[in-house]
């Protein structure tokens, strides 16, 4: 089976070429002079348009198994597709959490079933219990380790104790990790090679500032009391600190302040090995928003100031945010319905990245191959899926998102094909869109709708075992 797409012009990290890709059996076989004459079962023509590596979201909450009512894993890589993205990384936090390899195994093969897209695994730290599971989850292929930092866990289930009140039952709950035990975690990750990311907002100061404030969270300015900068500003320096001491890669996940990106920035400069993730909702927004949103873009941590995302557009452009990612995190309708105080945070994105990041694109904020980098190239060798994605490139898996830069789109609550309907990007309109994707060499979606039956496998990580057959 061949697919040659002509007449486009192919984007990566690098630059920009005319030239036609041929895939072979799942595989880029070919990148050719525009024009060359050659065999190939189907034609895609890609004119006027950008062939983009196929597009990675890292940061998804599928809510499956446990959580179905908010999500689950079929909705959610259908609407990564129909967004433009080809592969997703799925967060652990289900229940159960991903926290060793047997539910590694499980969860892939559940997943398998319903994936509209390929899909990566995380794993998740939940502290002392499972310290000795993590060599095992990263052998299986896992892309990452989550560690929610400062978070309890529900006894019985492993839930993540989102409301800190409820957390202070000594009965209910598996108290967070203490400090020790975090460094034990980054020391077994720097042993193993894997990537560590985490939850940056500090307990302690978190606690705190609800201490200080006590009063309910009314408007936003009492939210960001309740969940000051200090929160993630202490988290990014100590966790950078513990890079620096372990050896340990470290990602800080959805970046929210300008300082944090600050402290990445000089810790990179120093040889530490540590990034951050921006997502679309901290780059696009601000607090001011609150007056048009309201609770809609509740989030932990924050949106915050103008300078915090002017901050975040900076560190995409010298490389400290070496990843975008959706962190889609929907809720039920009922969730969502709630108050300021009493709606869970997370934002539905996983449909959304591709488009307001295109938007931007053609706005002039960002650069087309800066796009290639921050949403393939760079994500893929982060969480160490470069053996296979984030390339146009022969050998690479034949994954292509398709990009019309001059058609205008808008964004639709009502059309998402999420299993809950709630954006708040609705009615954003931008240029640029993707129109059509290829995965593993086959076209799989065209203007923004899928085309045949869900074919998403599970990819794992270069560092899985040699001898992991199923799914490599
Ligand atoms: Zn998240």
């Amino acid at each position: 089976m061949s697919i040659i797409v002509t007449g486009g012009t192919v984007v990566t990290a690098g630059g920009l070429a005319r030239a036609d890709v041929l895939c072979e059996d799942g595989k880029i076989a070919g990148i050719l002079d525009a024009g060359t004459r050659v065999a190939a079962d189907e034609r895609l023509d890609a004119t006027d348009l950008l062939i983009f590596p196929g597009f990675i979201d890292p940061h998804v909450h599928s809510r499956d198994p446990g959580m179905t009512e908010k999500e689950d894993f079929a909705h959610s890589t259908l609407a990564a597709l129909c967004g433009g993205v080809t592969t997703l990384l799925e967060m652990p936090n289900a229940v159960p959490p991903i926290s060793d390899r047997n539910i590694f195994e499980q969860r892939a093969a559940a997943h398998g079933r319903h994936a509209s897209v390929d899909f990566g695994l995380w794993g998740q730290a939940l502290g002392a219990s499972n310290i000795e599971d993590l060599p095992g989850l990263l052998r299986a292929g896992a892309v990452a380790i989550k560690l929610f930092w400062g978070y309890a866990l529900d006894k019985a289930t492993k839930k993540l104790v989102y409301n800190t009140a409820d957390a202070a039952d000594p009965d209910a709950v598996i108290p967070p990790p203490d400090a020790g035990e975090v460094l034990r975690v980054f020391s077994v990750m720097a042993a193993e090679g894997g990537l560590l990311a985490a939850h940056c907002e500090d307990r302690e100061i978190v606690l705190g500032a609800e201490r200080l404030r006590d009063g309910p969270v009314e408007d936003y300015a009492d939210l960001l009391a309740s969940r000051p900068a200090l929160a993630e500003i202490a988290a990014v320096s100590r966790a950078a600190e513990f890079a620096r001491v372990t050896g340990c890669r470290f990602h800080v996940v959805h970046t929210s302040t300008a300082r944090a990106l600050e402290i990445v920035r000089a810790a990179r400069a120093d040889g530490v090995r540590i990034s951050a993730e921006a997502c679309p909702h901290y780059l696009l927004l601000t607090e001011a928003a609150y007056a048009r949103l309201g609770p809609a873009m509740k989030v932990y941590p924050p949106v915050r100031s103008a300078d915090d995302q002017a901050a975040l557009w900076a560190a995409i452009e010298d490389g400290t945010v070496r990843s975008v990612g959706s962190d889609h995190a929907p809720h039920s309708l009922t969730d969502l319905a709630g108050s300021l105080a009493t709606r869970p945070a997370g934002v539905h994105g996983a449909e959304t990245l591709v488009p307001l990041m295109l938007a931007e694109m053609t706005r002039g904020r960002i650069t087309p191959e800066r796009v290639a980098s921050v949403l393939a190239e760079s994500t893929a060798r982060l969480y160490a899926l470069d053996h296979r994605k984030g390339r146009v490139a022969p050998g690479m898996d034949a994954d292509l998102t398709l990009v019309d830069p001059n058609r205008d789109h808008r964004i639709d609550r009502a059309a998402l094909h999420t299993k809950t309907k709630a954006t708040v990007f609705d009615g954003w309109t931008g240029r640029g869109v993707a129109v059509a994707s290829v995965l593993r060499g086959e076209v799989v979606m065209r203007d923004g709708e899928p085309v045949g039956e869900p074919r998403g496998r599970l990819v794992r990580s270069r560092h899985a075992d040699r001898h992991t057959l199923v799914g490599r």
